[in-house]
């Protein structure tokens, strides 16, 4: 039977972020764990409950064929993702908005670059959907890590809110 575990980590509002089982293996599915593994990434799509306004992850799109994938770089282009993102919005009513991103890094335990915080900080500012807050996701080889970006007048700021570990995840 499919397991439906749902790990959740607690963000500073006192509300919690929720990921799936499925999603943290999809995720860990591209982890750069071989010498040829080229970075991986994409959007986060999920939606906030009604019932205690936590927010879950219920769906994160895969790299797609317009994307320059290297070792140590990738960059994802709209196409692909925004018909994934459009397909979901649709068939979710228009309940489910995008979250964030998420790429791998060939390290361990990750921590993001400065071009990845240059990258987080300029998605803050296009303000997507209205939001002013976003989730970004490090796969490493061993550690996913979720960061919790607010955007500020004074300076965006990335708050690391916590990590999985690899073997926790049930396959
Ligand atoms: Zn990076």
């Amino acid at each position: 039977m499919m397991s439906k575990a749902i790990f959740s980590l607690p963000l500073p509002d006192n509300r919690k972020i929720k990921l799936t089982n499925e999603i943290l293996q999809m995720l860990f599915s591209f982890a750069q764990d071989h010498k040829n593994s080229p970075e991986s990434g994409g959007i986060l799509i999920g939606r906030v409950l009604d019932c205690n306004s936590h927010i879950v992850v219920d769906h994160a799109s895969r790299p797609m064929e317009t994307d320059v994938q290297t070792r140590f770089s990738f960059i994802r282009k709209a196409a692909g993702h925004q018909e994934f993102f459009n397909q979901i919005w649709e068939s979710s009513g228009g309940r489910c908005f995008y979250l964030g991103e998420w790429h791998t890094h060939p390290e361990k335990d990750p921590t993001p670059s400065t071009i990845d915080k240059r990258e987080w900080r300029k998605l803050l500012n296009k303000t997507i959907q209205g939001q002013n807050r976003l989730f970004f996701i490090i796969v490493g080889t061993t550690e996913l890590v979720v960061w919790y970006g607010q955007r500020q007048a004074s300076k965006n700021t990335f708050l690391r809110i916590g990590s999985y570990c690899r073997n926790e995840i049930q396959n």
